[in-house]
């Protein structure tokens, strides 16, 4: 078993000195006052402030601050830009924060295979940058896209407003290079999409930094679509909106993306980015983009506005023109940012439905809103089922947060009764490893631990998130009387 020091009782001076030398004495971030940069990510109510930050360039450098925390026995957590929602980069108190920010080369384009190879502080937004010119993009986007990392995507697995069609991140990744939690270098994948043996690249994208840190990213470009139509359609009624979710892919349409507003959201957000274009009396609004050959898009075009009017919209905009869809996104994208205009403070959830459960589960959070007394604003990815309700409080008042945070922890009880998830795409982390035993049972959570015993077995990388409890390797077969198997505690520095 391993027995953490505790903080007070490390000596950093060697750790310090040794990881200086390897990094250079500017990389090594360890004054109190430039450390709080650190002590939280996106989920800012949660906050710890790291022993030490560092900041590698290259794959090396990752790997000598990893085997110097394995030498000295000290946890390390990766950390990207730090928008996480569910802290999943949260630091633990005597922990080494390696910081990918310096590490934002983008490393080799390349056409005709349609890929493109990156470090893992390369912001998403860069990467469809590089390569719009030349008529292709990248199709994962979080609304966090302008300040997020590669690495933060792969690593929460992210999705966004574009992934209804194309997939998430994991889609999207043909191949890693990882540093392990023993410091070793390893490649995963590669350049083609199918590698014999097992998916190792699908294990580590969304594995929240707990299976290594990646430092090389290999990624799918797509070509940019013929035609791209954006549709906005207004509706009177949530349950309609969402209504047409189901109705328009059960037409056997796959728009690029679906995405539903409540009139919350729709004020905020006119309020803040003005779009002048999302109608401000709208219960709900629906926006949709159709991609593909001129002539599909156009058929698609008429039969979703048709389906749209069918449910009862009262308008649906149409948008062909680049600026104009930029127009009708822009909002959309900046729907969280704008909350916090509405409301001293928000508490963001992510939940997963079956879409056709969208009109009563809106309904049980509208609920669930008048029962608790706080206003919830609906933003979702709707074609993916994929809720996003924002939690709107003040946290100055003293006790809001803990009543917050179990009107979200209804909401995501709500997502696994109809058959659902407790996370779309932003990860479990620190924030919602306590609801993992809603949704897995104890063997599916043990076998889960077995993985990450595999490729970090002295618990060192990110611990304490993801998994619910402190828990030993072999509980569960033993609860099934199974002959006990040789096993390892996973990692003293488990208990919180
Ligand atoms: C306004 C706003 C909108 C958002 N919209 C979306 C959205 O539409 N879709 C969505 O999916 N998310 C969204 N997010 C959440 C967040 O942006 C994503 O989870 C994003 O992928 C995090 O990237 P990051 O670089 O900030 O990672 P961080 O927050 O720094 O880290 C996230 C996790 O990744 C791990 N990690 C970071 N780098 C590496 C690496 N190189 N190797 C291994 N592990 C690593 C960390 O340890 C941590 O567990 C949003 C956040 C905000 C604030």
């Amino acid at each position: 078993m391993l027995t953490q020091e505790k903080p007070q009782q490390r000596n950093w001076q060697p750790i310090i000195k040794e990881l200086q030398a390897a990094l250079g004495t500017k990389n090594v971030v360890q004054r109190r006052e430039e450390l709080i940069t650190y002590e939280c990510d996106g989920l800012t109510s949660y906050r710890q402030r790291p022993a030490l930050a560092v900041l590698p360039r290259t794959t090396a450098q990752v790997a000598i601050a990893v085997q110097i925390c394995q030498k000295y026995n000290v946890p390390f957590i990766a950390r990207g830009s730090g928008t996480g929602l569910s802290g999943g980069a949260l630091p633990v108190d005597d922990c080494v924060l390696i910081v990918t920010s310096m590490m934002r080369q983008i490393l080799s384009v390349d056409y005709e295979n349609q890929q493109v190879v990156v470090q893992p502080g390369v912001i998403n937004s860069w990467v469809t940058q590089t390569v719009s010119g030349a008529g292709f993009y990248y199709a994962p986007d979080p609304s966090s896209q302008i300040i997020c990392s590669i690495g933060g995507n792969v690593a929460e697995n992210s999705g966004g407003v574009h992934c209804l069609k194309y997939g998430v991140t994991t889609n999207h990744v043909l191949g890693l290079k990882v540093v392990t939690p023993q410091g070793e270098i390893v490649d995963l994948g590669g350049q083609v999409a199918e590698m014999p043996g097992y998916d190792l690249t699908g294990l580590f994208v969304g594995s929240e930094g707990t299976l290594g840190i990646a430092t090389e990213v290999t990624l799918r470009i797509l070509k940019t679509a013929e035609s791209i139509c954006v549709l906005l359609a207004d509706f009177t009624s949530v349950e309609a909106a969402g209504k047409t979710v189901s109705d328009i892919i059960s037409a056997g349409i796959i728009p690029g993306g679906m995405e539903i507003m409540d009139n919350l959201s729709i004020n905020a957000v006119e309020d803040v980015v003005k779009t002048n274009c999302y109608p401000r009396d709208a219960t709900a609004i629906l926006i949709i983009e159709i991609d593909g050959l001129e002539v599909e898009v156009q058929a698609s075009k008429a039969r979703v506005k048709e389906i749209c009017m069918n449910n009862g919209a009262r308008n649906v905009t149409t948008a062909s023109d680049l600026d104009m869809r930029l127009k009708l996104w822009k909002g959309r994208k900046a729907a969280f940012a704008a909350a916090g205009h509405v409301s001293p403070d928000y508490y963001v959830q992510d939940g997963v439905i079956p879409r056709t459960q969208l009109p009563y589960v809106l309904k049980e959070i509208e609920a669930l809103s008048q029962r608790s007394g706080y206003r919830i604003a609906n933003v979702f990815h709707a074609g993916d089922g994929n809720l996003h309700p924002l939690i709107l409080y003040d946290n100055s008042i003293p006790g809001e947060l803990e009543k917050v945070e179990e009107v979200g922890g209804e909401i995501l009880k709500l997502c696994v009764r109809v058959g659902g998830s407790i996370s779309g795409e932003h990860g479990i982390g620190a924030e919602k490893r306590c609801y993992m035993s809603e949704m897995f049972s104890e063997t599916d959570l043990e076998t889960m631990l077995w993985v990450r015993q595999v490729f970090n077995p002295q618990g060192l990388a990110n611990p304490t998130k993801i998994f619910p409890t402190p828990r030993t390797c072999g509980e569960a077969a033993r609860s099934m009387g199974r002959k006990e198997e040789k096993f390892t505690q996973i990692s003293g520095v488990e208990r919180f």
